[in-house]
């Protein structure tokens, strides 16, 4: 009988532990869990938040089905791991073996870089905890200050927002989300923002958190105003969590690396989800993803092949759908460009695939706030952004991961960017009949 152990209960973990099962009815499988509220959903922190949902929404897995695939859980972080010796340490030094362990241990917010960075008030959104945390602070204070950029800092400003507090957003940048949004996409995000009261401070930095007793009682900017507040919401990025990994001096660059069957440098050792660094053929380089499908995709091939099979596991193409201000948005492939000066590293649900910009010509097309933005090379699609109406999101997916020639419609969608929509859905519609 094989002894699997996986450590960490977020998507990952669990995806594996769902394929070794269904691989293999009789290993078993220890499951090590610091995480105390179980297996739920982190995107869902957000509509938490805001209200939009109860805490019991957040578990994607009932009782029944978790109790089905019989996993020995056990909450405790491990601590060490000696790959030579199959072995793991548990932080209460309890000690335990292995035939096949998967790491994935997932990512971390990045502390803030500023003194007063650790009073209380100053506050991430990580996991659970933290979003109980903050909605109680949310009770009892007014105003709060949010920095940093991507998906979870806008989330921080919304939730708080919609709590009731006014919220002053502070941006190093002169937009937001400047490395995956153009100018005019920033824009329609802020625009909506402010709409729903959010204070925009642009080139604005924390010079620092200023506390009383080790509370936080405000913020000093660069420019040396003064803003009193309550909570300090920090989102400045994430990274990965490569502790264990590292002591058992395992490969790791930016994440641990793992070979196409998610196997780290260290025989039975595999990884996956946000703290793996897979190769993606598309880009051709060995990047990072904090995407929940690609911790789940990740996690999925790394158990398959924990118990036995040599499949290879290919990176699909970045995707992503999210609630940006309250509009959905969808990033497809590589859009964007270069750094973003209010993260220090990659954000949350974030793919560092799309910030490469590809060689490509851009058109775009704008309703209000239905924003369509597509990269084209000479032959096809190689990146999207649909904002706001998305019925083109799926079609686009579709057409870009099979690498669908464009050359017909290319000219006409150059020369009249209005046409793109009927000629995009045409084209997917032919391409959908030759290949049903
Ligand atoms: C607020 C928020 C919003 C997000 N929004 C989006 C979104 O819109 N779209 C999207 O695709 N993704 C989003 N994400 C990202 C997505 O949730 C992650 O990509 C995904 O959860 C990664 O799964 P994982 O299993 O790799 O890691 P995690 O979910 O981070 O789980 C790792 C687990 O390992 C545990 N652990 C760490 N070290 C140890 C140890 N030594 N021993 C035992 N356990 C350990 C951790 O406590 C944690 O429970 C968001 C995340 C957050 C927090």
């Amino acid at each position: 009988m094989r002894r699997y152990v996986i450590v960490g209960s977020g998507i990952a973990g669990l995806s594996a532990a769902e394929a070794i099962r269904h691989c293999d009815a009789k290993g078993e499988i220890t499951l090590l869990a610091e995480e105390p509220h179980g297996i739920y959903s982190r995107p869902g922190l957000a509509y938490l938040l805001t209200g939009a949902i109860p805490e019991q929404q957040l578990y994607a897995r009932s009782q029944a089905e978790l109790r089905e695939l019989r996993l020995n859980w056990v909450r405790i972080p491990a601590a060490r791991l000696y790959p030579e010796s199959h072995e793991v340490i548990l932080a209460n030094s309890q000690h335990l073996t292995y035939d096949r362990l998967l790491l994935a241990t997932g990512s971390t917010a990045v502390k803030p870089d500023f003194p007063g960075g650790d009073l209380a008030g100053v506050v991430k959104l990580d996991n659970l905890d933290d979003a109980r945390q903050i909605l109680k602070r949310a009770r009892r204070g007014r105003t709060a200050v949010v920095v940093g950029g991507g998906i979870t800092a806008l989330e921080l400003a919304e939730g708080l927002n919609a709590r009731g507090m006014c919220v002053h957003y502070f941006l190093r940048g002169d937009r937001y989300w400047s490395n995956v949004l153009d100018q005019t996409e920033s824009r329609i995000i802020e625009g909506r923002l402010k709409a729903e009261g959010v204070v925009i401070h642009y080139l604005t930095q924390i010079k620092q958190a200023i506390g009383k007793r080790g509370e936080l009682v405000g913020v000093e900017t660069a420019a040396g105003e003064y803003i009193p507040c309550h909570i300090l919401g920090v989102a400045i990025g994430v990274r990965p969590r490569m502790e264990v990994a590292q002591l058992a001096q395992l490969k790791t660059e930016r994440g641990i690396a793992v070979d196409e069957t998610m196997q780290t440098s260290a025989p039975d050792v595999f990884a996956a989800g946000d703290v793996a660094q897979v190769y993606d053929p598309r880009s051709k380089r060995a990047i990072l993803d904090t995407l929940w499908s690609t911790a789940l995709m990740q996690g999925q091939a790394a158990g398959v092949n924990m118990a036995g099979a040599q499949t290879p596991y290919v990176k699909g193409l970045a995707f992503n759908v999210t609630r940006l201000a309250g509009l959905t948005v969808t990033l497809i492939g590589g859009i964007g460009s270069g750094r973003d000066e209010d993260l220090l590293t990659i954000a949350r649900g974030d793919s560092e695939a799309w910030r490469v910009t590809p060689e490509a010509w851009i058109v775009a097309e704008r309703h209000e706030v239905n924003r369509l933005r597509l990269l084209v090379d000479e032959r096809i699609i190689v990146g999207a952004l649909v904002m706001g109406d998305q019925t083109l999101s799926r079609p686009l997916q579709n057409l870009i991961a099979n690498q669908v020639d464009i050359a017909p419609i290319r000219q006409v969608i150059q020369d009249d960017p209005g046409a793109m929509i009927p000629l995009i859905l045409n084209l997917h519609r032919q391409w959908t009949a030759q290949h049903s």
